[in-house]
């Protein structure tokens, strides 16, 4: 694999950064989960099979959408999703797989998270899809998770995690906290649905409508005078 000068080190530091905090809360074990960076032309993604805590900014890898490489490590096994996902969603600079627990309990069952809460909402639609199991690392696998994350920022993978997008890698730790939340809400409603024999309730697609509407608004605005 070439070698490069170590160009993009803020955005280095900032993928270690997101993965140590997703290790940090509980979002994280051992050397599971990946996380990908836009780089204008290029993409950096974390290395296979390390430790986040031992991870330093020359293990982050460059690839490019040619299947070029720079780096001293072997990238991310799953730089197919990272790529795909990437190339056909300019809206996203920010990927983080994880297997989370509750994200992977539902897609265990390869249920998705339907709108259980207005929250599902941050995640771009009125439910969270879970794409069909398919072997990992694989262009198959990338496939699933591209259609599963059409029109969202989020998705399960049956039977393994979760995927998450956005702007840096840090907000995709901040969706990942929120999607794993809906997820293990819905875990437990459903157990408690099973104890009392009733299904939880789901908000209408109507009614999702103006939560849609609504989060386009939510939360700090930027300042269009730039006064801050
Ligand atoms: P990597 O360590 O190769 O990123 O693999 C982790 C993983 O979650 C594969 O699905
Ligand atoms: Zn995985």
């Amino acid at each position: 694999m070439p070698r490069k000068r170590l160009t993009h080190l803020k955005a280095r530091r900032a993928i270690i950064d997101a993965a140590l905090r997703t290790d940090a809360i509980g979002l994280n074990h051992g050397t599971t989960g990946n996380i990908g960076f836009r780089v204008g032309e290029t993409f950096l993604v974390t290395p296979s099979g390390l430790y986040y805590d031992t991870m330093t900014p020359a293990d982050i890898v460059e690839l490019d959408f040619d299947g070029r490489q720079w780096g001293t490590r072997i990238p991310t096994s799953e730089w197919r999703f990272h790529r795909d996902i990437f190339a056909s969603r300019p809206d996203v600079n920010a990927i983080l797989h994880s297997h989370s627990v509750h994200c992977t309990a539902l897609a265990v069952h390869g249920m998705e998270i339907p709108a259980v809460h207005y929250m599902v909402g941050t995640a771009g639609g009125t439910n969270i899809r879970c794409a069909p199991y398919r072997t990992p690392t694989t262009q198959a696998l990338s496939d699933v998770a591209v259609e599963a994350l059409k029109g969202r920022r989020a998705c399960l993978l049956q039977n393994h995690g979760a995927i998450v997008l956005g702007e840096t890698p840090d907000d995709c730790v901040n969706l990942l906290v929120e999607v794993e939340y809906l997820a293990e809400l819905y875990c437990r409603t459903l157990a408690i649905g099973s104890a009392i024999g009733r299904d939880p309730k789901i908000i209408s697609q109507r009614k999702m409508a103006e939560v849609l509407e609504m989060l386009k608004t939510y939360g700090q605005q930027p300042d269009p005078e730039g006064t801050g």
